[in-house]
């Protein structure tokens, strides 16, 4: 594709205002967009980023199931080339003064503040998800780049005295060239959150979003560029993660990876980087989220609120958010209620309501629905969804799952032990606090936990004995960027956020001077 023609065609991206413009541009093309490798802070031709113009990826939209776009598998030698761009540009950002970057980021985030509808439309589209979702993650993306772009103005650092014998101090420097890879499931917000504190400290990289919705990764190259973002600093590349991701994390060029995704790639990464001890590893894996309902959350001042909140901890993006509660457990004195006042709250607000959008891929939709056909085959009780599916005529092409509430499901189900990722919850009763605590921590897993109820002293007692990183009390989701963002036990390790990303991106040497 001439340069010309791209230029037009990623013009044509940014023109559409409304969702309904997006999907037309879609349908009028006979040729699905083509996306570039954005590197050394211009997007290349396809062909340069492959070794065989054949070595390209579909992506399809999950709410009809129509291809929208073509990304590039980049080959090993390509993701080399993305690498260097980066390695070349480290010198330079990397003593850049702090001013001038975080001027430079602020830019970013009012350059996407100027774009907010069109990137959340081109994500809802990608996603699946719904167009109202998509502007809070924008918004959230937003906040990244804003966020870290006045945060590393205002940083201290500790000095400690040996009395009469040395001043000790610590001295921080980016740590070098960083592989930042996401997932599917929020693709803009995730990417960014670990863009934006990468560039900041000064550190350069080379991004890469999922295969699966690469949309918004690829309009983002357009904003570096318009922001100022001295070329190489920020590389973003397209392909699966087997060849792209696999070639990326393993460079000995690489000097810290940012990854954000399941467990067991997770566990894939640390194998491919075990021999290169000084590398700088930051996993945010699964999660299997427990939410804990306890009697005192269903007394009628509060009611409402207690199954709003376990509600939305389930669905929202369709349960396509690693910090979902997933398996829902309540105290036996309301277990009954509970379940009828969710079904009929979740059957309102989410399903007549369609505020529950399409699961990101066919891949995805068949691996959640072969968890509901388990679950009929062990006889659980279906409160909402079903097997087969009841879809409407518009959604047979789709990838779209029902809101789905089980109970009656065994403690050794792979329903209540595996991540599904979805929008399907089971509900379980508990006898004592103590019950509740050990079926909250009886995973693999150690994200997030949702603990509902009005008891101060609970709320702590319980919530300190949690194997989770994040405990949310009667809410959820609520995020501050300083606060350590992280998981236990298979989720994850290290924690991203304000200082905590500072770790992440830099390296720490102790400087020791002596007092005469
Ligand atoms: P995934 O692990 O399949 O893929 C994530 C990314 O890793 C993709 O960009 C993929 O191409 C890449 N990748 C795959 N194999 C690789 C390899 N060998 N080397 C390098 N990169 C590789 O995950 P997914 O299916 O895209 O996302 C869903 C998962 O992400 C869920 O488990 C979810 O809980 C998790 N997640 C975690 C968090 C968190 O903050 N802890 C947030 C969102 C999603």
């Amino acid at each position: 594709m001439s340069s010309s023609t791209s230029d037009r065609r990623l013009s044509e991206l940014w023109s559409c205002v409304t969702l309904d413009e997006a999907s037309s541009l879609i349908d009028s093309t006979s040729n699905p967009f083509s996306l570039q490798n954005f590197v050394g802070g211009q997007y290349i031709a396809p062909h340069d980023s492959l070794t065989s113009s054949s070595q390209h990826i579909t992506s399809f939209e999950p709410k009809t199931g129509r291809p929208i776009y073509t990304l590039p598998c980049t080959q090993p030698h390509a993701v080399e080339a993305a690498i260097k761009a980066a390695k070349a540009a480290f010198p330079s950002w990397s003593k850049t003064a702090r001013a001038e970057r975080s001027a430079i980021l602020w830019k970013v985030s009012e350059l996407l503040q100027q774009n907010r509808e069109v990137f959340a439309i081109w994500e809802s589209i990608d996603q699946g998800k719904t167009l109202d979702r998509a502007r809070i993650e924008v918004d959230r993306a937003i906040s990244n780049f804003s966020y870290f772009s006045t945060f590393i103005l205002h940083e201290q650092t500790a000095a400690r005295m040996v009395d009469g014998v040395a001043l000790t101090y610590e001295h921080r420097s980016p740590a070098g060239v960083f592989a930042l890879i996401s997932p599917w499931n929020m693709p803009l917000y995730l990417l960014t959150w670990k863009i934006a504190p990468c560039l900041a400290f000064g550190c350069t990289a080379v991004a890469k979003p999922s295969e699966v919705t690469s949309m918004t990764a690829f309009l983002l190259g357009d904003i570096f560029q318009k922001a100022g973002v001295p070329p190489g600093v920020i590389n973003i590349i397209f392909g699966d993660g087997a060849t792209t991701g696999a070639a990326l994390v393993a460079s000995p060029l690489i000097n810290g990876v940012s990854f954000t995704g399941g467990t067991q790639t997770g566990i894939a990464i640390r194998r491919l980087t075990a021999h290169q001890i000084g590398k700088h590893l930051s996993l945010e894996l699964g999660g299997k989220n427990p939410t804990l309902v306890f009697a005192d959350s269903m007394v009628p001042s509060v009611r409402e609120r207690t199954i709003r909140v376990a509600a939305m901890a389930a669905f929202e993006n369709q349960g396509e958010i690693c910090l979902c509660g997933s398996r829902i457990y309540v105290e036996k004195s309301v277990y009954n209620d509970f379940v009828r006042d969710f079904t009929a709250y979740v059957r309102e607000k989410y399903v007549l309501k369609q505020t529950v959008g399409a699961v990101a891929s066919l891949q995805h939709c068949d691996k959640i629905r072969r968890y509901l056909e388990l679950a009929a085959e062990q006889k659980a009780t279906f409160h909402l969804g079903g097997v087969p599916p009841t879809l409407n005529e518009d959604e047979a092409q789709g990838y779209w799952i029902e809101p789905t509430i089980l109970t009656d499901v065994a403690k050794n189900s792979a329903i209540q032990i595996d991540e599904i990722f979805g929008p399907v919850v089971t509900i379980t009763p508990f006898d004592n606090e103590q019950e509740a605590i050990q079926l909250a921590n009886d995973s693999e897993y150690g994200l997030a936990a949702i603990l509902l109820t009005t008891d101060g002293a609970r709320m702590r007692r319980v919530g300190e004995q949690l194997e989770a990183g994040l405990v949310w009390v009667n809410c959820w989701l609520v995020r501050e960027l300083g606060t350590p963002f992280g998981g236990m036990k298979n989720s994850g390790t290290g924690r991203e956020g304000g200082e905590h990303s500072r770790d992440v991106f830099t390296v720490v040497r102790t400087l020791h001077l002596p007092a005469y």
